[in-house]
């Protein structure tokens, strides 16, 4: 019997999103390490995402707060699990504890949610600011115009912890599309941490995802989001 039929395809598909990722950080001379690639398991089976861990692969993304509890709390313990998809203020208090990053917060009102909730945890929540890159009706996200005032609004929260920038760039053809996007995300980034506003430690920039993430690490991503490259197609009508 042939060996290789026994690997998990997912885990055959990681390897070879890794090759991009370690590729793209090569051509933009940057270091591996500076790049932590999420596996996007929305949707996705235990045995996908167990395969993956059997392989060694720590960060997870999942976009539903009642889907990435589920799975939190029937996989090993020591993963990071990323809530990566808009969050409803009603559903905070079940995160606590359980995500180690929070990338959507696009409203003072659920960072606010946030900070009553991790008050009552006894934590610090780190979260990211979603900025709506490219001005979509259809997307969540702050105006990038907005980005400065919640900063500052966020970083008065003591028990949250903004660490940084995410964005969903728009569906193209051609990733290249996005660089400028991709570009404008890491200016404000910048503009941002050089404020060095007291209770931030502003230094992630959660962009690129399966059609785009080579062009979002080479233009500064540190965090891409990849579903589709690494766990295939997704089926919502299951
Ligand atoms: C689903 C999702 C992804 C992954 O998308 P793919 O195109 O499948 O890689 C990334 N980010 C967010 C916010 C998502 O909801």
């Amino acid at each position: 019997m042939d060996r290789d039929n026994l690997v998990n395809p997912v885990v055959k598909n990681y390897d070879r999103v890794e090759a991009c990722v370690t590729a793209a950080c090569d051509r933009s001379g940057r270091d591996r390490r500076e790049v932590t690639l999420i596996a996007v398991s929305k949707t996705k089976p235990m045995e996908d995402i167990q395969a993956l861990i059997d392989h060694g692969v720590t960060h997870f993304g999942e976009n539903k707060v009642q889907e990435m509890c589920g799975k939190e709390e029937a996989l090993p313990k020591g993963l990071s699990w990323h809530m990566i998809g808009h969050l409803q203020r009603n559903k905070v208090k079940y995160l606590m504890g359980k995500t180690c990053l929070i990338h959507s917060v696009d409203s003072l009102r659920l960072a606010q949610e946030i900070q009553k909730e991790a008050a009552k945890a006894g934590i610090t929540c780190p979260v990211l600011m979603e900025i709506n890159i490219g001005n979509e009706e259809s997307k969540g996200g702050i105006e990038i115009h907005e980005a400065e005032s919640l900063a500052r609004q966020i970083a008065a929260l003591s028990n949250v912890k903004l660490c940084g920038l995410m964005c969903i760039a728009p569906f193209v053809d051609d990733p290249e599309e996005n660089r400028l996007h991709f570009r404008c995300m890491r200016e404000k980034r910048d503009q941002l941490a050089a404020l060095q506003i007291p209770g931030t430690d502003i230094r992630e920039l959660s962009m690129g995802m399966t059609g785009d993430f080579e062009v979002a690490i080479e233009e500064g991503a540190t965090l891409v989001r990849v579903g589709t490259a690494i766990f295939g197609e997704r089926d919502y009508n299951i």
